[in-house]
């Protein structure tokens, strides 16, 4: 069979689809005989000489029973389709309500956003503005500083000025009294004055990379996915969680516990710390994760043990195959715990409500 063929693909409904090849009830093979009855094995309508022809050993029914039978499986599915379809349109609804609130939401951080940016900017540009104030203050002072200086110092320069003028006046008459009134003052202006130095004032920019500053103000949390439960409709329309507890989505290994077994026949975690194995040498076995053994027990003969399971009260249950029935291992015995009345149990697990729930066959062919 090809892989493709698993598959049954869902056309929409025409009604040329479902056109009938052909509705002659005569047999094209045995003219005159009506075709009322059904090849169950060829899946068509025949007459009752098909059934020593080429229908031959097949097996047949009434057509007008298989009629009728499909007809109220018809009858009883458009029942449930019309359930479903409710159901359908709610989650369709519900879907489309959880779209608007998400856009709704979404739309509101973002103007959010806008607001936070806007506000981290006001607080930039003023923190900038004070900075400025600051700044044209401090050059004021620090100009009128040098001006004063250089007023002080451009003040001996013009009285120098003033002096070599006069002195070249004085030298220009020869026979001046007036020269006996000369008074230097070289020697006050040997010593040029200290002044004031004034470096401007300059800007410290922290070593804070823009990334990790940013981050400081804003950043956002991702949008959260997970997966909702599904639910089954009953045939009453009730509807029913399938699983609240969601699988992770990639499974996690915690630990590789070596055994020396050729099969494991049955495993239940008791914690993440502790395990039950059963394998082929018989013998039940909790393990740490480590691999050591804690505790181990022989219960059964022979290889008629098939599965293990532990209930809430930390009891570990088997089912034997040639007895057909299911064991439980008490803190002091292993006492019979359901007796399956010749249906040989196979695979065991308890519920989380502690129920057992038990695969079975009656036979091997059942
Ligand atoms: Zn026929
Ligand atoms: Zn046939």
């Amino acid at each position: 069979m090809s892989f493709g063929a698993a598959y049954h693909e869902i056309l929409p409904y025409t009604s040329e689809s479902v056109k009938p090849k052909s509705e002659a009830s005569d047999c094209k093979d045995h003219p005159g005989k009506s075709r009322h009855l059904y090849c169950q094995d060829c899946n068509v309508p025949i007459c009752s000489l098909c059934l020593t022809a080429n229908h031959k050993r097949h097996g047949a029914v009434e057509l007008s029973e298989i009629l009728g039978k499909t007809r109220s499986i018809v009858t009883e599915d458009l029942k449930e389709l019309h359930r479903f379809e409710r159901e359908y349109s709610m989650i369709v609804e519900d879907r489309d309500i959880k779209i608007k609130k998400y856009t709704e939401q979404s739309n509101q951080e973002k103007s959010s956003l806008k607001t936070i940016g806007q506000i981290w900017h006001d607080i930039i540009d003023k923190a900038i503005e004070t900075i400025e104030h600051e700044l044209a203050d401090m050059v004021n002072e620090d100009l009128q500083i040098l001006r004063v200086e250089k007023d002080k110092v451009q003040n001996l320069y013009q009285i120098i000025k003033g002096c070599i003028e006069q002195n070249e006046h004085i030298l220009k008459e020869e026979k001046s009294l007036k020269m006996l009134e000369y008074k230097s003052i070289v020697e006050e202006l040997r010593l040029v004055p200290s002044m004031r130095d004034v470096r401007p004032p300059k800007l410290t920019l922290p070593d804070v990379k823009k990334e990790e500053f940013i981050e400081k103000i804003l950043s956002f949390q991702s949008s959260v996915h997970s997966t909702l439960p599904g639910f089954t409709i009953s045939k009453t329309g009730d509807v029913t969680m399938v699983s609240t507890q969601m699988m992770m989505e990639e499974p996690v290994v915690l630990d590789v516990l070596p055994t020396k077994f050729k099969k494991i026949k049955g495993i239940c975690c008791e914690s993440t710390e502790k395990v039950w194995i059963y394998g082929d040498d018989e013998k039940i076995k909790q393990l740490d994760r480590s691999g050591s053994t804690l505790k181990c027990f022989s219960a059964a003969t022979g290889n008629s043990q098939k599965d293990i399971a532990m209930n809430n009260d930390g009891n570990i249950a088997f089912s034997h195959k040639e007895e057909t029935c299911i064991y439980l291992v008490n803190k002091t015995k292993i006492e019979k715990f359901v007796d399956m009345s010749g249906w040989i149990p196979y695979g065991l697990c308890f519920n989380s409500d502690g129920e057992l729930l038990v695969c079975m066959r009656y036979d091997y062919t059942e």
